[in-house]
């Protein structure tokens, strides 16, 4: 008989995974204190984007984030075909305009080293530029076309992962409210205040930004702390928006349900999702510098959530040494959605026994802050 996994959160992260465990026959149980997708994220963009996400050099964060996008295409196929659900995969494509004719070096050496990477991507301007995307700004001088990003709608997309991940046999239990770990070093017990309680082989821990608050039950440093990001999103009418849309201040995603999100803020605010006139209006004051129509626009919806931040900008991903059992899939920052593929899988490979050594030996090792 395969091994029982428990997985602690039910975010994006932590239903990859368990779709991934699922899909290779084992027994899993995800346990969510609130709501499956009612964190980061079902707050997020949805954006498939990590030419436009890392501009400065090719770390093992971006090998990561690209094997990823080029998992996605098959993976949401899956997804798509177990859940009976559609969440908006689009192939878009994406524009990352500048300003300054001064920036377009920067954009020349991003796309030298992207090309090592198979990027086809390529800069553009003038009539090109506007053949592509009709409704942007005069003001923008260049911008790198990058063919292979594309978006999905992430409130849905976690929605069916969770109907895939049910169909494939993974038990989930919501609103437990408070779940904690009674022990993990002999025997494996996790509680809720409900006075349920649970043992399995392994524990995967995909807690998002609420990680560190386990700290002192592993007796290890975990910095993940919560970057709160405030979004807000536009009702098209007739104004065309083909592509994701980037600059250094933010970012377009045009969604087929004819809306435009626009993000996203980033601020320290504990844990709180609150959103503040600060937060948006720096966004509505961008924008009409990207797309000019929206200058008599105002969104019709705005929220938040937190990104699982880390200390060093890479996730925690791997077992502790001394404890195989106690998996970390968590910390993914700005790039979770990108990342669930290739995360739930990295976690299935390694508890089905092949060693992770994700392109750089410790990069994303757990311990590594302790
Ligand atoms: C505004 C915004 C826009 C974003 N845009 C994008 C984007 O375009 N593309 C992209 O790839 N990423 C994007 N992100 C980032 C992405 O949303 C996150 O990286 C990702 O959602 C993290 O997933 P997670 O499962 O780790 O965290 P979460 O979705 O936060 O899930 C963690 C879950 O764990 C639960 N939990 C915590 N502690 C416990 C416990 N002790 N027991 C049980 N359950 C627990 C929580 O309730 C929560 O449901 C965006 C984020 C924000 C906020």
């Amino acid at each position: 008989m395969k091994e029982h996994i428990l997985i602690l959160g039910g975010g994006v992260i932590g239903l990859s995974t368990a779709f991934s465990l699922s899909r290779r026959g084992y027994n899993v149980t995800i346990l969510e204190k609130n709501s499956c997708g009612g964190q980061a994220s079902g707050a997020a963009a949805g954006m498939l984007a990590p030419f436009s996400e890392i501009s400065e050099d090719p770390d093992p964060f971006f090998k990561f984030c690209l094997d990823s996008l080029r998992m996605f295409r098959e993976w949401q196929d899956e997804i798509k075909k177990i859940s009976k659900s559609d969440f908006e995969y689009t192939e878009s494509g994406s524009i990352h305009a500048v300003y300054h004719e001064s920036d377009i070096l920067s954009l020349e050496s991003r796309i030298a080293w992207q090309k090592n990477f198979g990027s086809e991507a390529e800069i553009i301007d003038g009539d090109r530029l506007k053949s592509l995307e009709p409704n942007i700004s005069d003001e923008v001088v260049a911008a790198i076309y990058s063919k292979e990003e594309s978006h999905v709608f992430a409130p849905d997309y976690v929605k069916a992962l969770k109907v895939a991940c049910e169909k494939n046999g993974v038990t989930i239990y919501e609103n437990l409210e408070d779940v904690h770990i009674k022990s993990w070093q002999q025997e494996l017990v996790v509680q809720t205040t409900h006075g349920q309680s649970f043992t399995a082989d392994r524990l995967v821990i995909c807690s998002g930004a609420w990680t560190q608050q386990l700290e002192s039950i592993f007796n290890i440093k975990i910095p993940v702390f919560p970057i709160r990001g405030q979004i807000c999103a536009y009702e098209l009418d007739n104004e065309k928006v083909n592509h994701i849309v980037t600059t250094s201040q933010g970012y377009l995603v045009p969604k087929s349900n004819g809306t435009l999100v626009n993000g996203a803020s980033e601020d320290i605010a504990g844990f709180s999702t609150n959103v503040t006139e600060k937060g948006i209006s720096r966004l509505i004051h961008w924008n009409k510098h990207i797309l000019p129509f929206l200058k008599t626009k105002q969104p019709y919806h705005t929220w938040a959530g937190l990104r699982p931040a880390t200390q060093d900008g890479f996730p925690l991903l791997g077992s502790l040494e001394e404890s195989p059992h106690i998996i970390f899939a968590t910390g993914h920052y700005r790039n979770g959605i990108l990342l669930s593929p290739r995360t739930g899988e990295a976690v299935a490979d390694l508890i089905s026994g092949t060693p992770l050594d994700l392109y750089t030996k410790g990069a994303f090792h757990p311990e590594r802050f302790s």
